[in-house]
């Protein structure tokens, strides 16, 4: 049981959300322990503030990829982004056409990347 992104998203800045509450994470990653996570919904739903505990694998193994999400269980957005795995409370949701580009575009892992090998090149630039 799902419901559509329409029924989640209360304006058309869901997905934007979505990616902003995932550098948000991101932030709360940076910060953690070795042990579970605590971190905030990544549902469609901009408004949405629900928490999730994962754990650190589970969370590394999202992140893995740029297209993958973890939303709260009911929180699936069926019609625009598929169901991977389900956690304990939890549902890892991957996204597919547009939505798929943002997530890829602004994937906070590859931005981090890019951002390293800016400041090296700089560096030899300098030197
Ligand atoms: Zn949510």
């Amino acid at each position: 049981m799902s419901a559509t992104a329409r029924e989640l998203r209360d304006s058309t800045e869901g997905a934007h959300s979505q990616l902003l509450v995932r550098q948000l994470n991101e932030q709360i990653r940076s910060l953690a322990g070795p042990d579970a996570l605590d971190i905030v919904c990544e549902c469609v739903n901009g408004s949405c503030f629900e928490r999730l505990i994962v754990s650190l694998d589970e969370y590394e193994a999202v992140r893995r990829f740029p297209t993958r999400f973890v939303v709260k269980e009911g929180h699936v957005a069926g019609d625009i982004e598929r169901e991977v795995v389900r956690l304990d409370g939890a549902v890892v949701v991957e996204k597919s056409g547009p939505d798929a580009e943002q997530a890829i575009l602004f994937d906070p892992r590859r931005y981090r990347a890019g951002a390293d090998a800016d400041r090296a090149l700089r560096r030899e630039m300098e030197a």
